[in-house]
């Protein structure tokens, strides 16, 4: 079978829905349809809550066919070959879309398979990772069954993630609820974390090494993830000295948030969106893609060098809007991206640091006060509003 549409979306997730709302809003009468394979659409950032036993699982999903906005087709199939030199996407089902203007969202991949013996242990042996929605809730399980003179492990990988945060704010919440019962320093938290620093901005980085000195966490940079023997409750990780040699330790746990490392899609790695990396090669301030001007891209799965958030998602969506439009009139592009990124912090409950940044890691703060202080009123913005915000607002293209 083959169907032609004037606006083609690949992904029906946070940027995928956003971006077809706004374009309807804008300009009624398009004739778009969205490839998204999943019935299921979630509110990912709520799963850091979901973790730290604090947020309803199930009110972080929704039917897909509840998200997609009126007027726009559905097309409940995987996109899988590429060929935008004659504007076509095939779809693992086998069928072929030809289109006016594409538009890239599919979001990132997750690696599980990439860490030695963790498909087959997740979900079990006190393995978890907040990383999926089947997954969140059995991290509460864990937290809550810890005891001292145990190990709890967090991880975080050596590749780009969704939500850079997220790999920490699951470990300050497990920390605040022990140190609530009084037992900060007898269960032993540790931060493995490919990374070298505990968080790339300096000003938000000062207060995160508070807590972690709070909570008495002990940090091991430079330590990437590789196997899992979840009967045995061990992790290896390898450890790259200041020389770049590298070698191999184990550390025993009670419990394990893991990290999947994490890449652009498979079908968009071996297509010719791709640029090296893998990542979809869009322009970081247009987000037209650099070799086919007919095809936009945004979300997690591009090359721009921002965090990859739904925040950033928020404020990359008006302009790719506003830049697919100007195309379609032919007009010069005038929408501009600053690489925008945002990072709550939860660093306790009812504590949050809002970490807001561009492309040259300048804090660009919403409020008038110093967002790196933890605060109530920015865990109350996490918890309650920006959910609401979420479903009600971004979703509709109205915010
Ligand atoms: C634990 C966690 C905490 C987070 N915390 C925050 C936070 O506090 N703040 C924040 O702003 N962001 C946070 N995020 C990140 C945020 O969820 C993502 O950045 C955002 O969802 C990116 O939107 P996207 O549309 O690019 O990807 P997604 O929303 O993941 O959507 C991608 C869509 O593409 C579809 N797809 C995949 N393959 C194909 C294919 N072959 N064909 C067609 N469709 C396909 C998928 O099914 C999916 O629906 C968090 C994420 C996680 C996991």
């Amino acid at each position: 079978m083959s169907q032609h549409f004037q606006i083609l979306i690949i992904g029906g997730g946070n940027a995928g829905i956003s971006v077809a709302a706004q374009l309807l809003l804008k300009r009624p009468g398009l004739q778009i349809a969205i490839i998204e394979p999943s019935d299921r659409h979630y509110y990912q950032p709520a799963w850091s809550l979901v973790g730290g036993g604090t947020f309803d699982i199930h009110k972080t999903v929704r039917a897909e066919s509840s998200v997609i906005p009126q007027g726009v087709t559905w097309i409940k199939e995987a996109a899988e070959t590429l060929e935008p030199e004659k504007n076509t996407v095939i779809t693992r089902e086998g069928n072929t879309y030809t289109y006016d203007q594409l538009i890239a969202a599919p979001g990132i991949q997750l690696n599980w398979h990439l860490v030695k013996g963790l498909k087959e242990t997740l979900g079990r042996n006190g393995v978890t990772s907040n990383y999926s929605f089947d997954y969140a809730p059995y991290t509460w399980e864990l937290i809550q069954k810890l005891q001292p003179g145990q190990t709890a492990i967090f991880t975080s990988p050596g590749t780009p993630v969704k939500c850079g945060g997220a790999p920490q704010k699951i470990m300050y919440l497990a920390a605040d609820y022990l140190k609530r019962k009084g037992w900060t320093g007898k269960v032993n938290i540790l931060f493995d974390t490919a990374g070298g620093v505990i968080f790339g901005i300096k000003k938000y980085a000062v207060e995160l090494q508070k807590k972690v000195d709070e909570y008495q966490i002990k940090t091991n940079f430079k330590h990437d993830l590789i196997a899992i023997d979840g009967e045995k409750k061990e992790a290896t990780f390898k450890v790259t000295d200041a020389e770049g040699v590298s070698h191999e330790v184990v550390h025993q746990f009670d419990m394990i948030h893991v990290v999947p490392p994490q890449s652009a899609p498979d079908f968009i790695r071996k297509s010719p969106l791709a640029n090296e990396a893998g990542w979809i090669d869009v322009d970081k301030h247009t987000l037209q893609h650099n070799k086919y001007p007919n095809v936009f891209a945004l979300g997690d799965a591009t090359s721009t060098p921002n965090a990859k958030t739904g925040a950033a998602v928020r404020k990359q969506a008006p302009v790719l809007v506003k830049n697919l439009l100007d195309f379609i009139d032919g007009k010069q592009l005038s929408g501009n991206y600053n690489g925008y990124g945002s990072c709550p912090l939860i660093v306790g409950y009812g504590k949050l640091i809002l970490a807001e940044f561009d492309y040259d890691n300048n804090p660009t703060e919403t409020f008038p006060f110093d967002q790196a202080k933890p605060r109530w009123s920015m865990w109350a913005l996490k918890k309650y509003v920006l959910p609401w915000l979420y479903w009600h607002k971004i979703l509709k293209g109205t915010a």
